[in-house]
């Protein structure tokens, strides 16, 4: 099997050709990203109508790319698969409507794919992990423990109130007059700090449930801040260092805590090959990492954590994605419609399962 997949649904333009045989891992031949950051970096934040139209620029680009690196052409291919959901209505509907162009011109069947299925099911990409397995994805937009029982079956256990992580360390790093993104720079500063200095908040860890709330953490990084200001008229390197270790050890153990619930509540199914897969832009802090391997390690799940280049946005995890309903005899018409909001768990409200 092989699929062609388009990714357009927030600031990545992406294209990938990922080959499937049975009984052999599947092989990415190409996964290329065009990034956009550049072009809404003067605006602060991703902006919809720039976003549309640099995804038209790119995307035949893009597939190009991606068929000339994997050497196949559109004739080799078996399906396209593109994202239809959720995201930026423009850039959905950029992607869907070069698949739609790609499936008539070459004839080939067409495959709608949820974003955030491509998220969940790439462990199975990378690591071949069997279902059910508990997904944890954390990045600047999202932040949900899935349990993952099939390809189009996922239980949302659990989610954020307020903000997702990643926009948690990139506000933190705002605050504390380190660059963007936040996460890198505040976890290269905690290195050398001391993360009992401040007593910040453990949001919700005292509550039942695995949801996690993130804004009370960063008020209270906001006024730790400005009593240190207030005090001696500026942040010493120690203070901003040991500011950035102790706020990132109350996200350490807000994640841990939460994760610890939704283990004991998946692990109580009693799946025969118990897994938990990190996944997100977040998924690269190390402290992170090492607190959910150590945890994943007591509780005898097997620990993975895919490699950044396919937690962060790609079309790799999409074409994956394609095959999965590929191989469940699921297949889209030119009726496919781009939809801004799509909730993984369909027996969630369409609001919920977004952090942004
Ligand atoms: P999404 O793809 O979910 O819509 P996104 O594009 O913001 O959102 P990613 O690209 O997966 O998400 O991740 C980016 C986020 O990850 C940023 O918020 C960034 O600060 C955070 N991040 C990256 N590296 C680290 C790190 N080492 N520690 C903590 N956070 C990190
Ligand atoms: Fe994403």
């Amino acid at each position: 099997l092989l699929l062609l997949g388009l990714e357009s649904s927030c600031d990545d333009t992406g294209a990938a050709v990922v080959r499937a045989r049975p009984d052999t891992r599947p092989e990415i031949l190409s996964s290329v990203v065009a990034g956009q950051t550049a072009l809404h970096a003067p605006y602060g934040g991703v902006v919809p109508e720039i976003a549309a139209r640099a995804h038209a620029e790119k995307l035949d680009l893009c597939v190009e790319e991606a068929l000339a690196q994997a050497g196949v052409g559109l004739g080799a291919l078996d399906a396209v698969a593109v994202t239809a959901g959720p995201g930026l209505i423009g850039g959905v509907l950029s992607g869907v409507m070069c698949a739609k162009g790609i499936a008539a011109g070459a004839g080939l069947p067409l495959i709608g794919v949820n974003h955030l299925a491509g998220h969940a099911l790439t462990p199975r990409l990378t690591d071949g992990l069997e279902f059910p397995y508990l997904m944890l994805l954390v990045s600047g937009g999202h932040c949900q423990f899935l349990i993952v029982r099939d390809s189009d079956d996922f239980t949302r256990i659990g989610g954020t109130i307020d903000d997702a992580p990643g926009e948690a360390f990139d506000k933190a790093a705002k605050l504390l007059g380190l660059p963007q993104p936040g996460g890198p720079a505040v976890e290269a500063e905690a290195k050398s700090g001391d993360p009992t200095r401040f007593a910040l908040p453990r949001p919700l860890l005292d509550r039942p449930g695995c949801d996690f709330s993130f804004s009370g953490l960063k008020t209270a990084l906001l006024r730790a801040r400005d009593a240190l200001v207030a005090e001696n008229g500026g942040l010493s390197r120690a203070d901003r260092a040991d500011l950035c270790a102790s706020f990132q050890a109350a996200v350490v153990d807000v994640i841990t805590g939460k994760s610890r619930r939704a283990l004991a509540l998946y692990l109580a199914e009693a799946p025969t090959q118990p897994a938990f897969a990190v996944a997100g832009g977040v998924a690269a802090n190390s402290a992170i990492r090492a607190a959910l391997e150590t945890l994943s390690a007591e509780t005898g799940a097997r620990f993975v954590a895919p490699p950044l280049r396919l937690c962060t946005d790609n079309a790799a995890m999409i074409a994956w994605a394609g095959i999965e309903r590929f191989r469940a005899g699921q297949r889209d018409g030119m009726d496919l419609r781009a939809r801004p909001r799509w909730p993984l768990d369909q027996s969630q409200p369409a609001l919920i399962g977004f952090g942004k």
